[in-house]
């Protein structure tokens, strides 16, 4: 009788689970609760998909932190890994100026149309709109509970189960961080679900937000207690996001808890030592505004210029010296970071504590987890979703070496 895989989750890490499994030789159903599968997926993919990051492995591994579980996982399925896996499924990628990795088509829904096609055909069953709510009472094998469309439930069991439920961002595409409860009521471990990867609130003036929102302070960098990363930064109606503020926002997020407040700073010519911008200002005409000076003078765009007065209540100062450090740094005191709910991953979930190194609960034998409901964090730049295939390889992988050994 062929062996048999519950994987709960379509996300990319269910659905990379759900194949090595199917190769391995299980009879895989996949247990989905939105309509359809990889919603998050396809979200991630609207600002081009960052599937990877070309960076040497050394310098991407420590890009998780302390764990050291998800870091063996990456070794073992690496970002060339990945990117040989999205070729073969006709998604050919290519390394972006600065080292991350990229469909050449850019969207993920080419890459996962090809895959559901060829997970289909391998004989994967995926099954929609189920919702799994918990465990059935103790019998031999996992034996899962899922609410059905019509309100009932339905018992499944087998062999083996991955979960791979997401963590708690976007719930409108289906990652509603709900199972961490059920997880909790049965012993284990689940770390506090914390936005990650997040934007930072400011209550801006509502001239500001009508005339900037959307737009971008282009090569900045953002400096919080002197650690600084480059980028573009998006005025929102909230507040400001992109990639150095989602980069920073786990050390303003730390910061905030600690203290109640984090002062960010945004240099708005990080390729200008302070003595040029002073100089450069020193070229003033007599007759010229300050807005036209900083326009001539420094080249500010004219967001960069209105991002200026408003985050001094338009206070600029006249003289070049203080206004070059303003320029340098101008600050912003944050007390709030954006909400879980438009974050683009989640921190915290089930400890690594208590699972294998193949990534099976210790207390729920045959029962393995993967992705982003696992606790660690990563910045953007692609190491969310290479962590998310790559826990999902080993947890897979461990199952099939888990009934070989049971066997
Ligand atoms: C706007 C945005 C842009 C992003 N861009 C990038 C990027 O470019 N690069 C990158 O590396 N990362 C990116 N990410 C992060 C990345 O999408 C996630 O880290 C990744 O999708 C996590 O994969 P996962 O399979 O663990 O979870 P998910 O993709 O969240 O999948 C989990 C699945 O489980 C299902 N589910 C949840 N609960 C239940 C339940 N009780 N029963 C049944 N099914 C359930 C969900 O509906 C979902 O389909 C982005 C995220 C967002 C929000």
């Amino acid at each position: 009788m062929s062996r048999t895989a519950t994987v709960v989750g379509a996300g990319p890490a269910g659905l990379m689970a759900a194949e090595v499994l199917v190769d391995a030789g299980f009879a895989v159903h996949v247990y989905e609760h939105m309509p359809s599968a990889g919603r998050k997926l396809l979200l991630a993919g609207r600002s081009g998909l960052n599937l990877t990051h070309a960076e040497p492995l050394d310098q991407l591994l420590g890009r998780y932190g302390a764990a050291p579980k998800v870091t063996a996982a990456v070794r073992a399925f690496t970002p060339d890994d990945l990117r040989a896996w999205a070729a073969e499924l006709g998604a050919s990628t290519f390394v972006g100026s600065t080292g991350r990795v990229f469909p050449t088509e850019m969207r993920a829904t080419p890459l996962l149309r090809a895959w559901l096609a060829r997970l289909t055909a391998a004989g994967v069953q995926l099954h929609t709109r189920q919702r799994w709510i918990g465990w059935a009472a103790a019998s031999t094998a996992p034996t899962l509970v899922f609410r059905t469309p019509d309100g009932a439930t339905a018992e499944v069991s087998s062999d083996v189960v991955v979960f791979a439920l997401g963590g708690a961002t976007w719930p409108r595409v289906g990652s509603d961080g709900g199972w961490a409860d059920t997880f909790r009521t049965a012993g284990v471990d689940v770390r506090p679900l914390r936005a990650s990867n997040c934007g930072l609130l400011v209550s801006w003036s509502p001239r500001f937000v009508d005339a900037h929102a959307g737009a971008p302070l282009k090569n900045v960098a953002v400096g919080v207690r002197d650690h600084w990363v480059r980028g573009d930064v998006t005025i929102t109606a909230e507040g400001v996001e992109s990639g150095p503020v989602y980069t920073q926002s786990a050390a303003v997020r730390d910061a905030i808890d600690a203290t109640g407040t984090c002062t960010v700073h945004i240099d708005l010519l990080p390729d200008l030592p302070v003595a040029d911008v002073v100089a450069r200002l020193g070229r003033r005409r007599p007759k010229d505004s300050l807005t036209n000076t900083l326009r001539r003078t420094l080249g500010l765009s004219p967001v960069a210029v209105a991002f200026l007065r408003e985050a001094t209540g338009n206070e600029l100062p006249v003289e070049s010296e203080p206004l070059a450090a303003l320029v340098k740094g101008v600050p912003l005191v944050i007390t709030a970071t954006a909400g879980i709910d438009r974050a683009i991953s989640s921190a915290g979930g089930i400890a690594l504590a208590d699972v294998t190194d193949g990534f099976m609960l210790r207390s729920l034998p045959g029962q393995f987890v993967a992705g982003e409901m696992l606790d660690w964090d990563a910045p953007t730049g692609g190491y969310l979703l290479q962590a998310s295939f790559s826990t999902a390889v080993a947890a897979a992988r461990a199952a099939t070496a888990w009934v070989d050994d049971r066997d």
